[in-house]
């Protein structure tokens, strides 16, 4: 063996220590789909027929001007925004510079875990600046494009990829392959430097149980693509929970008043939710809820705010997020309608994300969602 594979047989682990957060300054309540067609139901303009159902329930904003983007009327119409007819190229139209885009800091490092089972996150362990830019999940038979970045010397960096174990193997422009179910480590050795980092990667198959947390580029993932295990209950991160906190309270020193309407909800909560966006949307219910177990709030660092109304963008509160927010380390997580076809949702002004200040101001920076910074898509298989 190499004395550039030496030191990267063992991965480093993080184990979380179980901690008692609280969410004691937040209201949870939640989405709430049998109160919004309560209301729906008192409207006399909705049609409930299924296949074409007005959505009313969560409001529409209004077109402020002539550059306005179309707005979808119907649930239906938002399908054909949304759901492509093949799995997205999220990979083609991507600049470089998003790639820049990986985090060591919090929440990742920080994040706690409350449940009976000890989560471990996996995240990858180098010897020096090296990083391996990839998810930690990939579809058996499906590929990913994995890169890296060495940040001051990355022009010079001749990266050679290697790949231990038989789940997946590796091109030598990085281009990962999931061969069968299991994990396997994916490994960057500078050949001039001699530094190396190392990433576990598991390759499941759809509908598989997992028992890992989704990471891409060292930051948790939880969307269509990305599932969580069913008994990973974290409650809302502190970090997050901190972050909200000073948020809120800056934002009431603008006068503005900015509060949270759903935070950590479970797996076992998330079914219910689900089970209600169901009965008012059928099928089209995946365009604006989580199945269970893909929710980003079961990852305990998404805060929904206010208003579960489109129109919310439009109130000096849902402004001042949208200008703010990545301050204390937030983004929108689903900016917009023509965003879906990367993230999976319909726009949800409402709904923040804590990954972390500088990664929020990258994302920002990127005017990229968070599919594209990483380079992964959002669609069940
Ligand atoms: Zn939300």
């Amino acid at each position: 063996m190499s004395k550039l594979f030496r030191n990267t047989a063992t991965l480093l682990t993080v184990v979380m220590l179980i901690s008692s957060c609280s969410s004691q300054n937040f209201t949870i309540i939640d989405h709430d789909p049998n109160r919004i067609m309560e209301n729906e139901q008192s409207t006399d303009d909705i049609s409930t027929a299924n296949d074409n159902v007005v959505i009313e329930a969560v409001k529409l904003p209004e077109a402020t001007s002539a550059e306005a983007e179309p707005i979808p009327k119907t649930v239906s119409e938002l399908a054909t925004v949304i759901a492509p007819a093949d799995p997205p190229d999220i990979t083609a139209n991507l600049a470089l510079d998003a790639n820049d885009i990986t985090s060591n800091d919090p929440p990742l490092m920080e994040l706690s875990v409350k449940t009976s089972k000890k989560y471990t996150y996996e995240v990858q362990s180098t010897t020096g600046a090296l990083s391996i830019l990839g998810p930690n999940l990939v579809y058996v038979g499906e590929k990913f494009d994995f890169d890296y970045i060495y940040p001051g010397d990355h022009e010079k960096a001749r990266v050679r990829w290697s790949v231990t174990g038989t789940a997946g193997s590796i091109a030598s422009d990085g281009m990962f392959t999931a061969k069968e179910k299991g994990t396997c480590t994916v490994i960057a050795a500078d050949i001039t430097s001699g530094v190396t980092a190392a990433l576990r990667v598991h390759c499941i198959a759809p509908g598989d149980d997992v028992d890992f947390i989704p990471l891409v580029n060292n930051i948790p993932i939880a969307n269509k693509s990305y599932p969580l295990p069913k008994d990973y209950e974290p409650g809302l991160d502190p970090n997050a929970q901190a972050a909200f906190a000073k948020l809120q309270a800056d934002a009431k020193a603008a006068g503005l008043n900015i509060f949270a309407i759903s935070t950590y909800r479970s797996y076992t909560y998330q079914k219910q939710v689900y089970a209600g966006w169901m009965k008012l949307y059928g099928n089209d219910a995946d365009l604006v809820s989580a199945r269970p177990g893909y929710s980003e709030h079961q990852l305990g660092l998404a805060i929904d705010v206010n208003s579960l109304e489109y129109s919310f963008a439009n109130t000096a509160e849902g402004k001042w997020i949208a200008a703010h927010c990545s301050d204390y380390g937030f983004i929108l997580r689903y900016p917009s309608f023509d965003a879906a076809k990367y993230t999976g949702y319909s726009y949800e002004p409402w709904h923040l994300r804590y990954v972390g200040r500088s990664v929020a101001k990258a994302v920002e920076a990127s005017g990229k969602t968070l599919e594209e910074c990483l380079r992964i898509d959002s669609y069940y298989r």
